[in-house]
C-alpha cells in the first residue's frame, strides 16, 4: 500500500500567521521570559479551560512534577506506579525519596487502590498515581486512604489535559496535579507543563522554586531550580488552546473508527470508556492476549512496521525494569503491570490522521 510512514503521533500546530501575530508583542517589548505578560495571560486562560482555581506554568511537565514534590516537603517513601513514563519515578528519586511500586488495575491501567495500604510504612509521605492514557484513577479510594494515613496525593495528569469527571476539571483532585504540554501530547506549548492545585498558599512557593528560590533582589529562600516557561511557549499555548476542542473532536472520530474495526475481536482489549468521564482521546492502547488472538504484541508491531506504520510499546519496559532501577526492584512484584507492559501497543492517533489509514492499520492487525 502507498503511503508515507505513519508515526504514532504528530504535533498539533496553529497556522504560522496565527503564531506570528501572537509573538509580535514579544518582539516589540523584548520581554522574552521571566513570567511576562503572555505567560500571565496564558495562565489565566488555562485556569478557565481546566476549570481549576490555580495554575502555575513551567518549562516542562517533568520539572513541574519535581517541583511539586519539593514544594510539599515530602520525605521517605512515595507510593507510585511502574506503568508510566520515566518522568514519574525519576521526579521522586531525584528528590532523594524512595519510590515504592504498587501494581495497577487491569482495566484502567491506573494504580490499584486495593494494593496501596499494604505498602504503607511509617516512612510513607505521599502517593503519586498517574491518569494513564487519560483514564481517571480511582480517586475516591486513593484519597480516602491518603486521608486515613495523612499522606499527600500528587496526580501525574500528563495524559489528562481537558479530562473532566462529572463536569469537574481533573486538576481539582488531590493536593496537586501535573500536566505536560510536550509536543507529543494532546495539547502542547512545544515543551511545557503546569501544576494545578486548590491551596492558593502554594502559588508563591511554586513561583520561587521555579526561579532559583529567589524571593527578592537580596533574598534567596530556597534551593530552587530554573523551570520557567518562556513567552514563546506561552504564545504557542494561547494559539493551540483556541483549537484544542476541535482537535479533540477529530481524535474522537478516529477513536470511534478504531472501535468499529477492533471491538469484540477475541484476544483484543480496548481502552475502557469510563462512566461520567469526559475523555480527551489522548491515546489508543490495545492489549493483545497472544493465546486468544493468535499473535503476540511484538508480532503485530513487526507486521505494522513492514507497512511503514510505527506504533509504540507504551509503556514498555516497566519502570522497575529500567537499568537504573532494576538492581533495587523487581517487576515480579507488580505482575499485572508486567503483563500489560508485555502485551500493549498504542496505535497512531493524532487529529489529522486520515480515516483510511486507520482502516488500513486495522486490516493489517486483523489479517
Ligand atoms: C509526558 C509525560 C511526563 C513528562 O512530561 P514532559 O512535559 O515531557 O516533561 C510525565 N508523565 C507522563 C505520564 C508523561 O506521559
Amino acid at each position: 500500500m502507498q503511503h508515507k510512514p505513519v508515526l504514532v503521533t504528530r504535533s498539533s500546530l496553529p497556522d504560522l500567521e496565527e503564531y506570528v501575530k501572537e509573538i509580535k508583542p514579544i518582539f516589540d517589548s523584548a520581554w522574552l521570559t521571566n513570567m511576562g505578560p503572555v505567560h500571565q495571560k496564558f495562565e489565566q486562560k488555562l485556569e478557565n479551560y481546566l476549570k481549576v482555581p490555580n495554575v502555575s506554568l513551567f518549562c516542562n511537565g517533568h520539572l513541574s512534577l519535581f517541583i511539586a514534590i519539593k514544594a510539599l516537603r515530602l520525605s521517605g517513601e512515595v507510593i507510585t506506579t511502574p506503568f508510566s513514563f520515566a518522568s514519574t519515578t525519576h521526579a521522586i528519586a531525584d528528590n532523594g525519596l524512595r519510590p515504592v511500586f504498587c501494581d495497577i488495575d487491569p482495566d484502567t491501567y491506573t494504580l490499584d487502590p486495593q494494593k496501596i495500604e499494604s505498602l504503607i510504612t511509617r516512612h510513607t509521605t505521599a502517593i503519586i498515581p498517574v491518569h494513564v492514557y487519560g483514564n481517571v484513577c480511582n480517586m475516591e479510594v486513593i484519597e480516602s486512604i491518603a486521608k486515613k494515613h495523612n499522606l499527600k496525593v500528587i496526580y501525574d495528569a500528563a495524559h489528562a489535559f481537558g479530562v473532566e469527571i462529572n463536569g469537574e476539571g481533573i486538576g481539582n483532585f488531590g493536593d496537586v496535579s501535573m500536566f505536560s504540554f510536550h509536543a507529543t501530547k494532546v495539547f502542547n506549548t512545544i515543551e511545557g507543563g503546569a501544576l494545578t492545585y486548590r491551596d492558593k498558599a502554594l502559588k508563591d512557593l511554586l513561583y520561587n522554586l521555579k526561579n532559583f528560590g529567589i524571593t527578592s533582589q537580596t533574598t534567596v529562600e530556597d534551593i530552587g531550580t530554573n523551570a520557567k516557561m518562556n513567552e514563546f511557549q506561552a504564545a504557542m499555548g494561547i494559539c493551540n488552546l483556541r483549537h484544542v476542542d476541535d482537535e479533540i473532536k477529530k481524535r474522537k472520530r478516529i477513536v470511534e473508527r478504531y472501535w468499529e474495526h477492533l471491538e469484540n475481536i477475541p484476544g483484543i482489549k480496548l481502552n475502557p470508556q469510563q462512566q461520567g468521564v469526559k475523555t480527551n482521546y489522548a491515546y489508543f492502547p490495545v492489549v493483545f492476549d497472544e493465546k486468544a488472538f493468535g499473535k503476540s504484541r511484538d508480532q503485530v508491531v513487526d507486521e505494522l512496521a513492514k507497512e511503514k506504520i510505527f506504533v509504540r510499546k507504551y509503556f514498555y519496559p516497566l519502570i522497575n525494569d529500567y537499568e537504573c532501577y532494576r538492581s533495587i526492584y523487581s517487576s515480579k512484584a507488580t505482575p499485572i503491570a508486567k503483563e500489560i507492559a508485555d502485551s500493549v501497543v498504542t496505535l497512531p492517533l493524532f487529529a489529522d490522521l486520515e480515516l483510511n489509514i486507520v482502516d488500513e492499520i486495522c486490516e493489517i492487525i486483523l489479517q
